[in-house]
């Protein structure tokens, strides 16, 4: 069975676009895939931090991802810290990666520009999901454009120990679902709808409540063409509304008179299809929430240690 490993950031406002670009995906492969799904709090560390909001924010996807139908009787839910394999293979992974190769990270580059204190494992952290992936035996890595830099660089990591020092690794792929959507910000629909858009204005909480969720999308910006027409490159608005209708329905839209009408559509389906998940969120009990991490820590940590040991023999420590 192909093995699949998706990761989340321990960031809280997880969105409409995590849902149907990631989330959903990650449910329709529980039939065929034996998956795992990541919160990657190790991962959060890299920046400026509050400690108690990564713990809660940690708590608040795994919840979500339960509310929103991922199964933990098929899928392993971990947090990357609980599983110190991670950070073990994270070392010697190090040992196989040039400076120079974790320097040019647009991300890193990107997060550091700023002039102020730069962590050290905001320059490693890629090495880090290089083992977050690797240690699992990973075969496919579900990633979007973002994080593609860094899937390449678990590749190279991984072919070039494998080459050194004897076939340790499954290379990864990185793959992107035939399900995923591409969820665009609704107040700036050039951009993808993202947690850390400077403005809450664009985005869909998937915790929002339905009123908040209507005055959202009847505030999108469109433009003054006035049809609605699915055109990516002049109408980017309206395309996301046509889009994020598909993505929730699974249906080709039917003609729309106005952009009101298209808007009061859209409307309606993301409230349908959020409700439920609203409601299961609230009724899971977080003692069940941590049993789950628990529960999927204790799954996948044979495999990963048989991995570590495999590597720690091959770059030459005693086991
Ligand atoms: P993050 O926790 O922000 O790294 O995102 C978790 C997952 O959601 C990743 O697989 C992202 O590619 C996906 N994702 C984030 N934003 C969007 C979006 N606007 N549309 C579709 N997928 C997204």
């Amino acid at each position: 069975m192909i093995k699949q490993i998706s990761g989340f950031q321990p960031t809280g406002n997880l969105h409409l676009g995590n849902l149907l670009g990631a989330i959903r995906p990650l449910v329709e492969a529980q039939a065929t895939a034996d998956s795992i799904a990541m919160i990657v709090d190790l991962h959060a560390l890299t920046m400026e931090h509050d400690p108690a909001a990564v713990r809660a924010n940690t708590l608040e996807v795994a919840t979500l991802l339960l509310a929103a139908g991922v199964d933990p009787r098929r899928t392993a839910i971990i947090a990357n810290s609980q599983v110190p394999e991670h950070t073990e293979l994270h070392y010697l992974l190090e040992c196989t990666t040039g400076f120079g190769e974790a320097a040019r990270m647009i991300q890193f580059k990107e997060k550091s520009a700023g002039g102020g204190p730069v962590r050290l494992s905001l320059l490693t952290y890629p090495v880090l999901m290089a083992a977050d992936i690797l240690v699992h035996g990973a075969d496919h890595v579900p990633v979007g454009e973002d994080q593609s830099q860094h899937l390449e660089l678990a590749r190279t990591i991984a072919i070039r120990f494998n080459a050194r020092y004897g076939e340790t690794f499954t290379v990864p792929e990185g793959i992107r679902p035939e399900s995923a959507a591409r969820i665009m910000d609704l107040s700036d629909p050039t951009r993808k709808m993202s947690k850390s858009a400077p403005s809450a204005a664009g985005r869909i909480g998937l915790l929002d409540p339905p009123e908040t969720i209507r005055r959202a999308i009847s505030r999108a910006v469109t433009d003054t063409a006035g049809v609605v027409r699915h055109d990516p490159e002049h109408q980017p608005g309206v395309t996301n509304l046509l889009e994020i209708l598909v993505a929730c329905t699974g249906e080709k839209p039917g003609g729309f008179s106005s952009y009101g009408a298209l808007k009061r559509e859209v409307a309606d389906v993301v409230v349908a299809l959020l409700e439920p998940i609203r409601a299961r969120y609230r009724e899971l009990d977080p003692g069940y929430v941590r049993e789950t991490l628990a529960e999927g820590r204790t799954r996948v940590r044979p495999a990963a240690l048989a991995t570590v040991r495999r590597a720690r023999a091959a770059i030459g420590l005693c086991l």
